[in-house]
């Protein structure tokens, strides 16, 4: 029998078998898991359809035991601690406790029609990239499938009260989803499952420091999930300053590896960029950029784009944006080799929610 007393924790076998112990039919496990996911009801009480007993059986074994008390007993093992909002209303970002106490925070950013939610795969992060809060504060643990899938349903409940949906996913909160693959991985399909959450797997999109096994063992899961590089430098020297993690696994390698995922798929990857003025906006480094780049041009097709954005503030890295103009000329360069380039645009950093920025409340 499954272990986790998180029900999120579950997939629909475990789930399946959680109750079959318990000498319930199986479609019972089917109601169950509408009832999460697609009602996205998160007390036993909420489940009327279900008998008594098993509501209270379900209770006793999956209730989170730090619940207030007067309030139902919840599923749910993530506790908002606060939210704020960007001057516009547009972004809002939450920070949860976990059972244990470590913290994560999540981004909901409401574009025309998207709804998209920047999540968290683990409480801090042990990549140590300067320029990130995240990677300042250091690694703290991994969150469970679980944890990662329920900071979804939190803005999903949110949306549904205004008519309203997850459109979009970016695991590019807290941590590094590929140093926590086997969670991050079951918390996509678990969202992605038709039968429950039903978000296609292109809604997804995983951001990874370049962590190059892992990016080879996502290649052979061929799946339709997108996936991007936080490039930020087009040479080891550089690189290896920004992102520590560049010595363990240089350029050539990273590139080698996102050539053949390419190759592999045939789907596109996204390069990252956060532009630091003086330090990788220059025009050798987007020259550098564009000419490594080139083998991501074959047969007519490109399967690279370049997503630049200057740089947000964080507490402990001196380094500052550029300017627009120095943007406008990065990805000029970049155009006329050929290589696509989308300068993205920074959401609330007012609430510290920009890329990069997150950490756990300190700020
Ligand atoms: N660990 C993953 C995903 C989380 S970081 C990764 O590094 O890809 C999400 C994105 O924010 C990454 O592209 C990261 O490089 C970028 N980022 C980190 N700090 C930033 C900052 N201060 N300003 C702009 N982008 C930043
Ligand atoms: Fe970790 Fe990504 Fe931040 Fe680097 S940029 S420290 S990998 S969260």
């Amino acid at each position: 029998m499954p272990s986790s007393n998180n029900i999120y924790d579950l997939d629909q076998d475990e789930v399946l078998q959680t109750l079959q112990v318990w000498g319930q039919p199986a479609y019972r496990s089917s109601q169950l898991w509408d009832g999460l996911y697609r009602q996205l009801w998160d007390t036993p009480e909420e489940f009327t359809s279900l008998p008594k007993e098993l509501r209270q059986q379900l209770s006793a074994s999956h209730t989170c035991p730090r619940m207030d008390p007067g309030k139902f007993p919840s599923f749910s093992h993530l506790t908002p601690v606060r939210d704020l909002k960007s001057s516009d209303g547009e972004t809002i970002k939450t920070l949860f406790s976990l059972s244990d106490g470590k913290r994560v925070e999540a981004v909901l950013m409401r574009y025309s029609s998207r709804r998209t939610l920047c999540i968290s795969t683990q409480s801090g992060c042990a990549m140590g990239c300067v320029f990130c809060a995240t990677g300042q504060m250091g690694f703290l643990r991994n969150l469970s499938s679980g944890e990662i899938v329920e900071q979804v349903l939190y803005f999903a409940r949110q949306l549904k009260q205004q008519a309203d949906q997850v459109t979009n996913i970016v695991l590019m909160g807290m941590g590094e989803p590929f140093h926590n693959y086997e969670a991050t991985l079951a918390a996509i399909r678990r969202l992605n499952d038709p039968h429950g959450f039903n978000l296609g797997a292109r809604r997804f999109t995983i951001s990874t420091v370049g962590l190059v096994p892992a990016i080879r063992r996502f290649t052979t899961e061929h799946s339709q999930v997108n996936l991007a590089i936080s490039l930020h430098a087009a040479d080891d020297e550089l690189r290896s300053q920004l992102l520590p993690v560049n010595r363990k696994y240089p350029l050539d390698q990273l590139l080698s590896a996102c050539l053949e995922y390419t190759q592999i798929t045939r789907r596109r990857i996204s390069f990252e960029w956060a532009l630091i003025q003086g330090i990788n906006d220059t025009s050798e480094q987007a020259h550098k950029l564009a000419e490594r780049l080139q083998i991501f041009r074959t047969g007519g097709a490109n399967l690279s784009h370049v997503n630049v954005i200057p740089l947000n503030p964080t507490q402990r890295y001196t380094g500052k944006a550029s300017t627009r103009e120095r943007a406008v000329s990065f990805k000029i360069i970049l155009e006329q080799a050929g290589i696509s380039c989308t300068i993205r645009l920074r959401r609330g950093i007012e609430i510290q929610a920009g890329c990069g920025q997150l950490a756990s409340g300190s700020n």
